[in-house]
């Protein structure tokens, strides 16, 4: 299976220069590539291959003094530039046929793009250096933050820079043949809480972590700043860049919240049950934010690749089980479907019911899953009192079922 390690880079001024040059090549090369590309098909000529346009476009470019700049970066990402721009086409000509979902045509690079990168392969003699340095071709020794270990040497390396300015090297790495962990007899249904970030069956909810909380809040702040500015002052680009910043840490600290999140449920569990979320009905609804934001699909994709490579089960629940509704202890279908009841006694067996707790198990139900219904029950408390508490605060996070008013 390959897998993308993402480190951060820190390189010096010199290098931040060399790097800023490769991107700006990679962009020319393949922004000539596209328009040739497209003077031919409006043309009604042949479609140059990459080996024309390599000929054509690198290797006698360099000879004329407009391009001859192209000589000062490694010509492997110049080739790599070439590639992507094949990906693109592939891309696009797939939708078309509807081998794949439809996107636009290539389009041109800019160096006001949000995103620079530039990728290395493995005849670009790139390196990993005895003193953990990312040794980059016309580029030099480059500080690498290793976060965590490289399961096996990586067959290429691609350097970003994001919007925020950050530099991050992201190597493709094949993992090793066989991860499976031993077995374990955990297994767990998750329903996507809209006050926890996920509830599971066995009774555990999740919140988002502090921290990410506190990034969002400072991203909201700085994008209500950048809102006031005035259109093509100085003061709107700096806010941008805050915006960029804020937007940077939210979603390195989400991310990372996932991995351990999913890394946790994965390893503890010999299957995982989720539900496929029908995110494009809540997107008319208010929950649609607050679905969006949680990066659902984002985190199931996590313990989709996880279980493959660890050797797990995950099991996907369509949405037309109506999780919320029915009891988990004796099936009946009995719940209230507002979403401010968030625990209810179910007619028919008596349970008291956790209404994310319940779903949580009822998803682990539908997978065939030996989740315990015992997770789903509460001590018997006032529901009404309970109901006013969530009713106050609908967007934020529910106050712990069980005690309400205290
Ligand atoms: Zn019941």
């Amino acid at each position: 299976m390959q897998l993308r390690y993402r480190f951060r880079l820190y390189p010096n001024g010199p290098q931040r220069q060399a790097l800023a040059q490769a991107f700006g090549c990679a962009r020319v090369v393949y922004n000539d590539a596209l328009r040739a590309r497209e003077t031919a098909r409006t043309g009604g000529d042949a479609f140059p291959t990459t080996g024309d346009l390599s000929k054509k476009l690198i290797t006698r470019a360099k000879a004329t003094p407009e391009r001859a700049w192209l000589g000062d970066v490694s010509a492997v990402v110049l080739q790599q530039a070439l590639r992507d721009l094949d990906a693109a086409y592939r891309t696009f000509f797939d939708g078309l046929t509807g081998k794949r979902p439809r996107m636009g045509a290539p389009r041109f690079k800019s160096r006001k793009d949000r995103r620079q990168t530039v990728r290395f392969t493995a005849n670009a003699r790139w390196r990993i250096t005895t003193g953990g340095d990312l040794s980059l071709p016309k580029i030099g020794n480059v500080r690498v933050t290793w976060s965590r270990a490289l399961p096996s040497v990586p067959s290429s390396v691609t350097v970003v820079k994001d919007a925020a300015g950050r530099y991050f090297a992201s190597f493709v790495v094949e993992t090793g043949r066989d991860e499976t962990l031993p077995e374990t007899t955990g297994e767990v249904g998750i329903d996507l809480g809209l006050g926890h970030f996920a509830v599971l069956s066995d009774g555990t909810k999740v919140d988002s972590p502090r921290f990410l909380r506190r990034a969002e809040k400072k991203l909201k702040r700085e994008q209500r700043r950048l809102s006031r500015t005035q259109k093509g002052s100085a003061n709107r680009d700096k806010a941008r860049v805050k915006v960029a910043r804020a937007h940077a840490r939210v979603a390195d600290a989400r991310r990372d919240f996932h991995h351990r999140l999913s890394t946790r449920l994965i390893r503890e569990n010999q299957a995982v049950a989720v539900e496929t979320l029908a995110v494009n009905g809540l997107a008319r609804t208010r929950l649609a934010k607050s679905v969006h934001d949680a990066g659902w699909s984002a985190f199931v994709r996590m313990l989709e690749y996880k279980a493959a490579r660890y050797g797990r089960r995950l099991v996907r629940i369509g949405r037309f089980e109506p999780t919320s509704r029915v009891c988990s202890v004796c099936g009946v279908k009995d719940g209230p479907k507002p979403l401010h009841v968030r625990v209810w006694t179910c007619g028919d067996c008596g349970a008291v019911l956790d209404r994310d707790v319940n779903a949580a198990v009822n998803v682990a139900t539908a997978a065939g899953l030996a989740a315990s219904a015992r997770g789903a029950q509460v001590r018997p408390e006032p529901v009404r009192a309970q109901r006013d508490e969530a009713g106050t605060r609908r967007s934020g996070r529910p106050a712990a079922v069980g005690i309400p008013g205290s």
